[in-house]
């Protein structure tokens, strides 16, 4: 069995997908939760894109101490300078350079000839190398490139020092017997490239991200490159899940390993689209709502007399939720402590301190706390730490022939601010006494859902609300057993981000 490394790239190529942005705080929290999950790279940002990206990719490199943590940078000493200002202070820092080598790419995007091209990654990958060990090169558009000058190419930055070489289908167009042959091309006619990691970068333009990367896998490559849910830019890149599934699943067919713990990638990718304010597809593979259901009746015969029937891979093996009572009224903080250690939370003692309120308080409302609502209340701690405005209390009045109204009371800066308003709906009337107090600017609520965490009529809400002003798109998250006080806590949380 082969090694394979993953480098995850939802921090960045994902992150500057339309509609996929995230804010500092999401990016940490996915950060640690890629961390947990295992994957051996986490591409944290373009260091040099904003100063925002900056930020975020040195608190990740400082923050996360089990995987590389790398930036992006093009091939300019102000880039690559910026790359590593970002990240020196990880525990394994790289740089990650790239050029296009494709005739387009060179010709409308560089406006540089094949010369300047080769010269340019020599001169760029070799004042990487002076800040950093660890470097990889991509030659943008590797796909559309010449095969020979690719090879040059390629040439060029493993004799510059390049540790790792990386291959993207920038555009998505291979099909994967293709692939495999560039990769065997590559593999025989650039020196030095067996004693390099190998990567591949794939979009999924045609659907084809996964086949293409276990294409190259099979042709000798080392490093795949994937994000949460398959986000990227338009249709996205290679989804983790799925590569990971695949070799877990059909070990008999790829004998290759990784180190990710599959069970984490349920709650994984439920962060992801939690961040995101939407929901899986029905049918996305392994995550989605449908990916273990079973409805056909001769389907559901087939697996109660024998999973396998219908089964390729059980729910538990992706960390599906199975919702099997954990925790209650009487649960002691050490209880609640050591469960969280099994999900892979650390939580220091004061943020343990709040979250222990939090399950208290929890208790008091429900039952049976499953680990599904255990890990929803981690993931939304702190959501409040900081913000100008919480919620103190609400009331609402509504019913099928009166109109709805909403007393809204929230905390500012120590003093208590209310208002009262109509709506059509209680959670209408209440998110417009919300606006009332924080004299809201002129926007657009874009998308609101609930979802339930976990079973049963007293199960917790996760409510998500998008808002729009002007060009600008935020996401606010809310989480009670109450769908309103759910809807409310978001909307609030939405305006923090607004205001
Ligand atoms: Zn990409």
């Amino acid at each position: 069995m082969k090694r394979i490394k993953i480098f995850d790239t939802t921090l960045r190529d994902g992150e500057q997908a339309p509609g996929c942005s995230m804010d500092f705080a999401e990016k940490m929290e996915l950060a640690l939760a890629l961390e947990r999950l295992g994957v051996d790279v986490i591409e944290a940002g373009f260091a040099i894109s904003s100063p925002g990206d900056f930020e975020s990719v040195e608190a990740i490199a400082k923050a996360v101490t089990n995987c590389t943590v790398a930036s992006l940078a093009r091939c300019t000493r102000k880039d690559i300078d910026v790359a590593y200002d970002a990240v020196k202070e990880a525990a394994h820092p790289r740089i990650h350079v790239f050029l296009a080598t494709s005739p387009t790419h060179m010709e409308y995007k560089l406006r540089m000839t094949e010369q300047q091209v080769l010269d340019t990654i020599s001169t760029m990958v070799a004042y990487a190398k002076t800040k950093l060990d660890d470097v990889e090169f991509s030659a943008e558009d590797a796909t559309r490139s010449d095969r020979e000058f690719l090879a040059k190419a390629l040439t060029a930055a493993v004799k510059a020092g390049a540790t790792t070489i990386n291959i993207p289908d920038t555009v998505g167009y291979a099909v994967p017997h293709e692939m495999g042959d560039l990769i065997r091309y590559l593999m025989e006619n650039v020196e030095g490239l067996k004693d390099v990691d190998v990567s591949v970068h794939c979009h999924n333009d045609l659907g084809l991200a996964v086949a293409n990367s276990l294409e190259a896998l099979r042709a000798g490559a080392t490093q795949v490159e994937t994000s949460v849910c398959g986000l990227g830019e338009r249709a996205g890149n290679a989804a983790l899940e799925e590569v990971v599934m695949a070799l877990s699943t059909r070990k008999d067919a790829m004998p290759y390993y990784c180190q990710v713990d599959t069970t984490r990638i349920f709650p994984t990718s439920r962060l992801v689209y939690s961040i995101l304010g939407v929901q899986a597809p029905l049918n996305k593979p392994i995550v989605g709502a449908n990916a273990f259901a079973h409805e056909a009746g001769i389907h559901q015969h087939g697996v109660l007399a024998n999973r396998q029937t219908y089964e390729i891979m059980t729910p538990e093996s992706v960390g599906v939720n199975t919702s099997k009572m954990v925790l209650g009224k009487h649960s002691g903080r050490h209880a609640v402590e050591d469960r969280l250690n099994d999900l892979g939370y650390t939580l220091d003692a004061e943020e343990m301190d709040k979250l222990f309120a939090r399950f208290k308080a929890l208790s008091d409302r429900k039952k049976a706390i499953t680990d599904a609502d255990l890990e929803a209340l981690v993931l939304h701690r702190g959501m409040d730490t900081g913000a100008p405005y919480t919620l103190d209390r609400f009331t609402a009045n509504a019913g099928n022939y009166v109109s709805c109204s909403a007393v809204v009371r929230l905390k500012h800066n120590g003093e208590q601010l209310e208002a009262v308003a109509l709506g059509d709906g209680p959670i209408d009337a209440a998110f417009n006494a919300v606006d009332i107090i924080v004299k809201a600017p002129e926007h657009r609520l874009e998308d609101y859902s609930i979802q339930t965490i976990s079973e049963g009529k007293d199960a917790q809400g996760e409510a998500m609300v998008k808002l729009r002003a002007g060009d600008r798109t935020v996401t606010g998250r809310g989480l009670s057993t109450d769908v309103l006080e759910a809807s409310l806590i978001a909307y609030i949380n939405g305006m923090n981000k607004l205001l």
